[in-house]
């Protein structure tokens, strides 16, 4: 249990992170066969393969550059609508953290930053079933449970987002490729949601365990 973690820490929970979508492959996968293409699984863990070796080789000085490292992989090597999207999500902390910790307040900050900039390069909106319906509430409880310390509050942001996933299947798809099955979508969650879930769970696991 840390309530403030150093450059080394959040380099390790980033990590832990990485390896939890490499090992979620096949459940993104199948997520995306139900109401997409079916590549989400093979980007995402792609993309956090890389993310994991760029934090290795870049010994990151800051907490910003370690979010910003797994961010430039991602954004090189996912492809898809994905890579763009969670590419955006890792490198958008990086200009609101300063200094080598990262604490409550950073941790919400980090996911309000990611949030907006997702809603600025990709334009969908809460409610239209994508990996939003899962990050916004997580940022929204986050920033709601800072009083309480980083591990509560990475805690509140993975449980939100759980909660995220299960609402995104009732929801029908207004964005994506998912768009076209319209109600169709209805009954499957979103599998970009399930991926923030996957993030934010691993993290608030790695946090407790710092
Ligand atoms: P593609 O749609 O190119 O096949 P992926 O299957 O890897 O890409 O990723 C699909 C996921 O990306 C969706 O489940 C959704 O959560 C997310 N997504 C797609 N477009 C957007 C967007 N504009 N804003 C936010 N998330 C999006
Ligand atoms: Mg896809």
């Amino acid at each position: 249990m840390a309530d403030q973690l150093t450059t080394a820490e959040v380099t390790a929970v980033l990590t832990a992170a990485c390896d939890a979508i490499v090992a979620a492959k096949d459940r993104l996968t199948q997520a995306d066969q139900a109401i997409g293409d079916g590549d989400h699984g093979v980007g995402m863990a792609r993309g956090f393969t890389a993310g994991k070796q760029a934090l290795a080789e870049a010994s990151p000085g800051s907490a910003g550059e370690a979010f910003k490292a797994v961010g430039s992989a991602v954004l090189a090597t996912s492809g898809g609508a994905s890579g763009a999207i969670f590419g955006t999500l890792f490198r958008a902390p990086a200009k609101v953290l300063d200094g080598d910790t990262l604490d409550a307040e950073g941790f919400a900050s980090a996911l309000e930053a990611g949030a907006e900039q997702v809603m600025r390069r990709g334009k969908a909106q809460v409610g239209q079933k994508t990996m939003l319906d899962a990050l916004v509430p997580a940022a929204e409880a986050a920033r709601s449970a800072v009083p309480d310390g980083l591990t509560a509050t990475a805690r509140a942001a993975a449980d939100a987002a759980a909660e995220g996933v299960e609402r995104s299947a009732e929801l029908v798809s207004g964005f994506g490729k998912s768009k076209s099955l319209g109600e169709r979508s209805v009954g499957h969650p979103d599998p970009g949601a399930i991926s923030v879930s996957v993030l934010l769970a691993a993290m608030a696991d790695a946090i407790d365990a710092s």
